[in-house]
């Protein structure tokens, strides 16, 4: 698998027990999301605690709603629930690297710290040249990195695993 000729492919990081199986359950979203008819995302926001705050997966087929990612379905489950201070101590999971909109949801929910699996530049790969699969190209961290408060920012990660769900997922 190749990125685009001008875009490195990002290094594949490593992660701990808790963050692997996070991540995993994250991935097992996206495929549950992909047998329902959407785009093949899952997430899950995990408390300081270990406590699993929400679960989602993207739902832009089930609803039609362009904006119904699955991290940014995850944060409209857990902002109403949990105080500002709750959520900085939580971990957002993704099976995708969050895209530009739900990069602004995390800064906007107060979570610090976000582990993700396959890489936006691999992905690209997956969603091909039409444009209603195309993102935006602009890494969640730079995102981050343009926000007031330190977002901690881990992946790719899993980055096998995390594909998994994306082969013959996409159109041509
Ligand atoms: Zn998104």
């Amino acid at each position: 698998m190749t990125g685009t000729a001008s875009t490195p492919l990002p290094a594949e990081q490593s992660l701990g027990e808790q963050d692997g199986k996070y991540l995993r359950l994250a991935i097992g979203l996206a495929d549950q999301a992909r047998a329902r008819g959407n785009r093949p995302f899952g997430s899950v926001i995990v408390s300081a605690a270990g406590e699993v705050l929400a679960e989602a997966w993207n739902r832009n087929g089930e609803t039609g709603d362009c904006t119904a990612h699955a991290e940014t379905e995850a944060i409209r489950i857990a902002s109403p629930r949990f105080s500002r201070e709750e959520l900085a101590g939580a971990t957002i999971y993704a099976s995708g690297e969050p895209c530009v909109m739900c990069a602004g949801a995390i800064y906007w929910s107060n979570i610090r710290r976000v582990v993700f699996g396959i890489d936006a530049v691999r992905l690209r790969v997956f969603r091909g040249e039409r444009l209603d699969q195309r993102d935006a190209e602009l890494s969640c961290r730079d995102v981050f990195d343009a926000s007031p408060a330190a977002i901690e920012c881990l992946g790719p990660a899993l980055i096998e695993e995390a594909s998994s769900s994306h082969v013959g997922g996409w159109k041509t």
